[in-house]
């Protein structure tokens, strides 16, 4: 094993992405090679991926990629399971193509990781920030017989290496992360796997979900899945707006970069227009790989470009922040994680007279005083997505409009998590977080939010056409 680790050190694209998860062996006496794929669902620019296969060519083992589908997790809904979908099958053909098996099954992560696990030699894992993600690796590779890999495919910086401790503002993230940064900008080389897996029949997997023929109609099978697991199917879906997959993450890359970008920096707060990339739901399932959205860009741009720059700190700061947020706070989706501070000046105004009190009903259905926010909440409910200026007025309002904050959190979060394709996602909690004053210093004192800062509709008013926005969605 040491041994072979220090030949990986030597696949310098994977250099600080491996972690082994447990003190046990390749057992060598197995038939496979197993990758659980759940956080970097795609074929393309996926560092456990091409790990897997380089361990399979030195081991002379079949390698099987493996995706568990599973009704059992608490948030699960049609919107975000077709959209996830569209992107398993897709991987799941690309993947095939180049000779690899790759399962698609009922199962829970846990369970259905330990089953396979009997014929496993080692089990690779791909790197999620997020506690329950982080608990199902760490209990299966307690109970595993064979060694169990993490690898880091989805954030720029390995997160671990900028700290081991929450980094509470972006200025400090920025100073730690662009010091080394640029190593981290490589190629993810696709490895020729050595042994082909496609036609191999594993006997306890009889009943995964099958491409009838490989130039099959993917939506087929999307719709079969759907079929078999009960989930909440009363969302709409928004396939008008957000198909899954890596080609579809791709045509927004290209339309961003030759379209958008040039304007990023003046208009990414307008939320009239359209000059953000829209990759949020697509980083959030893994469809694309940060690294090759940097590298991208990179090809027709300079990294020092006002407009790059502009992207990268949303990117790749803020974005790699929340996964330190969420990685070292322990309480990161609850009111408890925010900071002391906040969370004193907003208790001694939490008997402050509320002009307005909505509960979660009045919410949901867009249903406040407020025009501007019951556009962002209808964006949401119709879209699956909301704008990111919007958002903040979003959360600001439902404080100010709720009997407590810690109601507020938490409403927040369920409707984050619950109608936007990209929720559920490292980058919501740290958002919903910093409306109630994490990563933000304090401000003038006022009714209800203490020193948090505040947002008014007038700042809609003056900074963009908000009658535009309106038209769009009310
Ligand atoms: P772009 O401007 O094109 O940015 C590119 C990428 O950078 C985004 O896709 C995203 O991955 C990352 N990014 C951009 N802004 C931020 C940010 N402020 N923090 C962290 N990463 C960022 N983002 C989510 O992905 N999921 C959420 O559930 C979510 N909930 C939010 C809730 C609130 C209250 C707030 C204030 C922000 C939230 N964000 C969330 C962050 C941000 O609003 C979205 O990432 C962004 O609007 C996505 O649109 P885009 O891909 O067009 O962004």
């Amino acid at each position: 094993i040491k041994n072979d680790t220090k030949i990986l050190m030597m696949l310098d694209f994977l250099e600080y992405r491996i972690k082994k998860l447990n003190n046990k062996e390749i057992n060598i006496n197995k038939k496979f090679i197993i990758y659980v794929m759940e956080a970097s669902q795609r074929e393309d620019y996926n560092h456990a991926l091409e790990f897997s296969i380089y361990q399979s060519n030195i081991l002379k083992k079949p390698l099987l990629v493996i995706f568990f589908v599973t009704d059992k997790f608490k948030y699960s809904n049609i919107r975000y399971y077709k959209f996830m979908l569209e992107g398993i099958v897709k991987t799941k053909y690309e993947i095939e193509s180049r000779g690899v098996k790759f399962l698609i099954v009922k199962d829970t992560f846990v369970n259905g990781t330990l089953n396979l696990s009997k014929d496993a030699a080692l089990i690779v894992f791909d790197k999620n920030y997020l506690r329950t993600q982080r608990i199902w690796r760490k209990k299966v590779s307690e109970l595993l017989d064979c060694a169990s890999f993490e690898i880091e495919s989805d954030v720029v910086v390995p997160v671990e290496l900028i700290s081991n401790n929450l980094i509470p503002y972006a200025y400090i993230y920025r100073q730690k992360l662009e010091k080394i940064r640029d190593i981290f900008l490589k190629k993810v080389p696709k490895l020729e796997p050595k042994i082909k897996s496609i036609d191999i029949k594993i006997p306890n997997y009889q009943n995964a979900f099958e491409l009838p023929s490989l130039n099959n109609n993917f939506n087929i099978l999307v719709s079969y899945i759907l079929n078999e697991l009960n989930i909440d199917k009363s969302l709409s879906t928004v396939e008008k707006y957000y198909i899954g997959g890596s080609d579809e993450a791709y045509k927004k890359l290209n339309d961003f970069i030759n379209n958008k970008l040039f304007r990023y920096k003046e208009f990414r707060s307008h939320p009239d227009k359209d000059y953000t990339s829209n990759l949020s739901p697509y980083l959030h399932f893994g469809q694309i790989s940060p690294i090759k959205i940097v590298m991208e860009i990179l090809k027709y741009y300079e990294i020092n470009d006002d407009n790059v720059k502009s992207f990268f700190n949303e990117l790749i700061i803020w974005r790699e922040l929340a996964r330190n947020y969420v990685l070292f706070n322990e309480f990161y989706n609850q009111y408890e994680g925010l900071p002391l501070w906040a969370k004193n000046t907003l208790y001694e105004h939490i008997n402050d007279k509320r002009e307005y009190i909505y509960d979660l009903k009045d919410l949901e259905e867009a249903n406040t005083h407020d025009i501007y926010w019951n556009a962002a909440q209808k964006e949401m409910l119709l879209t699956g997505k909301m704008h990111n200026y919007m958002r903040m007025y979003w959360a600001k309002k439902i404080i100010e409009w709720s009997k407590s904050p810690k109601q507020a959190f938490d409403i927040a979060c369920y409707l984050n998590d619950k109608y936007l394709l990209d929720g559920r996602d490292a980058n919501g909690y740290a958002g919903i977080s910093w409306c109630f004053g994490a990563f933000d210093r304090p401000f003038k004192e006022r009714n209800i939010f203490g020193k948090i800062r505040y947002m008014s509709d007038k700042a809609l008013k003056n900074k963009f056409d908000i009658q535009k926005y309106l038209d769009k969605y009310l």
